[in-house]
């Protein structure tokens, strides 16, 4: 009996250390550790301007997040932006939130901050009871401009004479970095490019006013710094409407027998059925698709001036089709359907040598649906040329060619009836009237003299 009441007190030793022990191992290792929450202060780019909202990410998978504060820096001054507490789950289990993204608002000139340099301080602690219960702590910073000034807009070309369908050119300097700038017309937007001349503050737009854009559309140009700050200056211009022609266009058996099976591989669901319903498919919904593949196309371009002078019209051509003619197209009579032609067709003999209108770089080569073989020249700064309907293309993508280089033939691939050339000029992404380019005292007065005025070169 004695001997089992001695053996009985190491056991109860050994269970009540393990009873401290358990705890306390628990305690080091679970609520004592040791790593501090991870921070990401997200910011698209260092500049603050107005207002603008700060997002920090913090994550502590260990004990949880206890707080986050957020604050600004600048000359010396703290300002604090943000502080806010996340709830505790109970001592054993830590803190509730382990992930949280906090929003803090800035806006400088109601916190009385100026321009100029400043540094954001994010500061996080978790539920860890280390530092005597005060948890781990993390520090992160990130310099930051303050920047609540908008540019300035020195606009330098004076006058705009614009026609519907017709282009300009803007030039104008800028009181600091920007990167967007350029010309707003309606609610389309032309970009400016720096680079052009020796100062590096002066920027050149080649901007359009669209055909259907008329008298009362707004023209300005528009800046916008680091810091999203926007400013709009009106330019001075002028707008000469235009009439365009009307023009109808008689579908034959002839032309369908001759265009449609080519055009089947678009649409394979209509193939044996009717071929005018076919053409309507191929004259509206390829059309649309063509004009956004091409405007694909124009969405890049190269940052110089690429060209020199009036652009070359085919030679010895005569003209079948203006830009814009309204065109209708009839097929038994009766109106099937209505298009805006934006290109101007020029026949010569079959399979002339088509010349490149002006120096450029070969953006595309290739079959374009209704266009049929094309070729689309980027001459520098947002200005296309296109050609169209080629039998024959003998250039590359990437190619450099010059003005009157011969690049190929024409031809009638795609929707044309007969051998021509369809000519189309575009700025960015707006089909523009191709005769200003062709008309040398055009190109003098509305936009060589603009530039020659602005500065060196
Ligand atoms: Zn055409």
């Amino acid at each position: 009996m004695s001997k089992k009441g001695i053996s009985l007190k190491p056991i109860l030793v050994v269970i009540v250390m393990l009873l401290i022990s358990i705890p306390a191992v628990w305690l080091a290792i679970i609520r004592m550790e040791g790593t501090a929450p991870a921070l990401k202060i997200e910011l698209e780019s260092p500049f603050i301007g107005a207002s603008r909202t700060l997002s920090v990410s913090v994550e502590d998978t260990g004990s949880g997040i206890r707080k986050v504060w957020v604050g600004l820096l600048v000359e010396g001054r703290e300002v604090e932006l943000l502080q806010r507490a996340f709830p505790s789950s109970g001592f054993f289990a830590g803190g509730k939130e382990k992930s949280v993204v906090v929003k803090a608002p800035v806006s400088p000139q109601s916190l009385g901050l100026a321009d100029g340099k400043g540094v954001i301080r994010v500061v996080a602690w978790d539920y860890s009871l280390r530092k005597w219960g005060e948890g781990n702590r993390v520090y992160l910073e990130k310099e930051i401009q303050i920047d609540t000034k908008a540019p300035t807009i020195d606009l330098i070309s004076r006058s705009h004479n614009l026609a519907q369908g017709g282009s300009g050119a803007a030039i104008y300097r800028l009181s600091e970095d920007c990167p967007v700038s350029g010309v707003t017309v309606g609610d389309q937007f032309y970009p400016g490019y720096a680079g052009y001349f020796k100062d590096p503050s002066i920027h050149l737009a080649f901007f359009a006013l669209d055909y259907q854009q008329g008298k009362e559309t707004r023209v300005a140009a528009i800046a916008e710094d680091f810091a999203g700050n926007r400013s709009t200056a009106g330019l001075v211009y002028h707008i000469n409407a235009r009439s365009f022609r009307k023009d109808a266009i008689n579908l034959s058996d002839g032309f369908f027998n001759a265009k449609m099976p080519d055009f089947e591989r678009y649409f394979p669901e209509m193939s044996g059925g009717s071929r005018v319903d076919l053409f309507l498919k191929v004259n509206r919904e390829l059309r649309r698709k063509d004009s956004e593949a091409i405007y694909r196309v124009t969405e890049r371009t190269e940052k110089k001036i690429l060209w020199d002078g009036a652009f070359l019209r085919l030679p010895r051509s005569a003209n079948r089709a203006r830009f814009a003619d309204h065109r209708t197209y009839f097929y038994g009579g009766k109106v099937i359907d209505r298009q805006v032609h934006m290109g101007v067709d020029l026949a010569s003999t079959a399979h002339s040598p088509v010349p490149a209108a002006n120096r450029g770089k070969v953006a595309f080569t290739g079959d374009q649906g209704i266009y049929g073989n094309t070729i689309i020249l980027d001459h520098g700064f947002g200005l296309f040329t296109l050609y169209s309907h080629l039998s024959q293309i003998d250039v590359a993508e990437g190619q450099m060619v010059e003005k009157g280089e011969s690049m190929g033939k024409t031809g009638m691939t795609g929707l044309a009836g007969g051998d021509h050339l369809h000519y189309g000029t575009l700025i960015h992404q707006t089909y523009v009237n191709p005769v200003e380019w062709w008309d040398d005292a055009w190109i003098k007065n509305n936009i060589s003299a603009k530039i020659d005025d602005a500065g060196p070169r």
